[in-house]
């Protein structure tokens, strides 16, 4: 298992190295964050909305499962399924997954049966002061270069 990891010193630096990372990506691609509550899944979701050139303001779709943003490069599906823990509801991620856009998944771990078996998986820690330590596993190939892209692009931040 490849594990990239780096660190963000503010809510603004995890903003600018998602939206680096979604010059990277491409329809069909899957996202999953994972990290405690106020750890900054949403806050990167933003980011990934912004390189998407989404303009729509980005809230959290805990109470409806998902959102989907229409108006930018590519069409982001926003997903927080923590209300789906210890449940095995399934409400048509397949759709998501392999449908023309982006895909998003807060809380990720809750849906693992559903997941495709190549996503980039995110896990976000909280370090010391408004630090985040920002964990990159790429399952596949595809993945991994994606990953390998976004370090090589970020050097220096
Ligand atoms: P989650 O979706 O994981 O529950 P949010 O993105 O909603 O978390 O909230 C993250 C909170 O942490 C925001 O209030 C944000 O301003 C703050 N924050 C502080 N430092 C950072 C950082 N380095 N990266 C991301 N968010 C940060
Ligand atoms: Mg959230």
């Amino acid at each position: 298992m490849d594990v990239f990891n780096l660190t963000t010193y503010s809510e603004d630096e995890t903003k600018e190295i998602a939206e680096k990372l979604a010059s990277f990506l491409n329809r069909g691609d899957v996202l999953t964050l994972e990290g405690d509550l106020g750890a900054g899944k949403t806050t990167f979701t933003k980011g990934i909305a912004k390189g998407l050139n989404i303009r729509e303001n980005i809230s959290s779709p805990t109470f409806t499962i998902i959102k989907e943003y229409i108006d930018g490069k590519l069409p982001l599906y926003h997903m927080d399924v923590y209300r789906l823990e210890g449940s095995d509801e399934d409400i048509g991620f397949e759709e998501y997954f392999y449908g023309k856009g982006i895909t998003v998944v807060e809380w990720a771990q809750f849906i693992k049966d559903y997941l495709p078996n190549e996503v980039l998986s995110i896990t976000m820690h909280y370090g010391e002061n408004q630090s985040r330590v920002i964990e990159f596993v790429p399952y596949g190939p595809y993945y991994r270069t994606i990953v390998e892209n976004l370090f090589t692009n970020v050097k220096g931040l």
